[in-house]
């Protein structure tokens, strides 16, 4: 019987893993891959997630060609891609249709946020367009970011060959994932955890974080040196959706992509904490 071959499989397997125990070690940084040696985890502290959600992908197969729905995947995960490795992630994987990246490090939730909103501003302004223009359907590409942090352990687990793949235990990565498929079109979306250290941030890189460049779009206008408070906030905090299992109160949601003039000096302001050199 083929069950009963089964069980016995599972259980010899257990017995297996049980005498090699599991022995877990602290790391700082996020790997590229974890590790492979048995019984091995890696525990890293601070790891940012950024996950990557195709806004309305699950009506994308059933409204549009099957050409068109996957070219819709290939434009959007490339150029997330090319995103993740811009911004140094140390870690990226597909889950499903989505795509996340994981930053590592006490500065991890900068380089996350500037890595998002760069996402966002991406997809609208280049990917969506291209995409417009070469499938010539009506559907609009679009994207959902979420991010948030915490401790994950790490290995590689599965079969032999290529069915391997990392294993990241810990809530961060399916909390990111959740705010990215909560968030709206081409919105990034936040855990309180993580809008709270960008609320702690030095002066500068909350400027750049938080609240606009004031030039409404004008192209001009005082960039960094514009005055903060509640009117030029780009984030609205509401409370987190009931019965997507969250683990924290709230959400703060944020639409705006890049300023076209201010977007760049604001966006090394994020990473480096410094004002640019003109
Ligand atoms: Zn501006």
């Amino acid at each position: 019987m083929i069950l009963d071959e089964i069980s016995t499989a599972v259980v010899a397997q257990l017995n297996d893993q049980a005498k090699l125990g599991v022995q877990v070690i602290d790391q700082a940084e996020v790997p590229e891959t974890g590790p492979a040696s048995r019984g091995l985890w890696w525990r890293i502290p601070n790891v940012t997630a950024v996950f990557a959600d195709l806004k309305g992908s699950t009506a994308l197969s059933s409204s549009v060609s099957p050409e068109a729905a996957a070219l819709a995947y290939t434009y959007f995960i490339r150029a997330m891609t090319v995103v993740l490795e811009r911004f140094s992630a140390g870690y990226v994987d597909i889950q499903g249709d989505g795509i996340f990246g994981l930053f590592g490090g006490q500065r991890s939730m900068f380089h996350a946020a500037a890595c998002a909103i760069t996402m966002r501003s991406q997809v609208e302004k280049v990917v969506a367009v291209r995409f417009k223009k070469d499938a010539s359907v009506q559907w609009k590409l679009e994207v959902g970011v979420g991010i948030d942090q915490g401790t994950l352990l790490v290995r590689q687990l599965g079969l032999k060959g290529t069915k391997r793949n990392e294993v990241w235990a810990g809530k961060t990565v399916n909390m990111a994932a959740k705010l990215s498929s909560a968030a709206g079109p081409n919105q990034v979306a936040a855990s309180d955890r993580v809008f709270a250290g960008y609320e702690r941030a030095a002066k500068l890189r909350q400027q750049a974080l938080i609240w606009s460049c004031g030039c409404g779009g004008r192209n001009r206008g005082p960039g960094l040196s514009a005055s903060t408070g509640q009117a030029s906030r780009l984030w609205a905090k509401q409370a987190a959706p009931k019965g997507l299992g969250l683990d924290f109160g709230s959400v703060y949601t944020r639409r705006a992509g890049w300023c076209e003039r201010h977007g760049a000096e604001f966006c090394e302001a994020i990473i480096t904490g410094q004002r640019p050199a003109r």
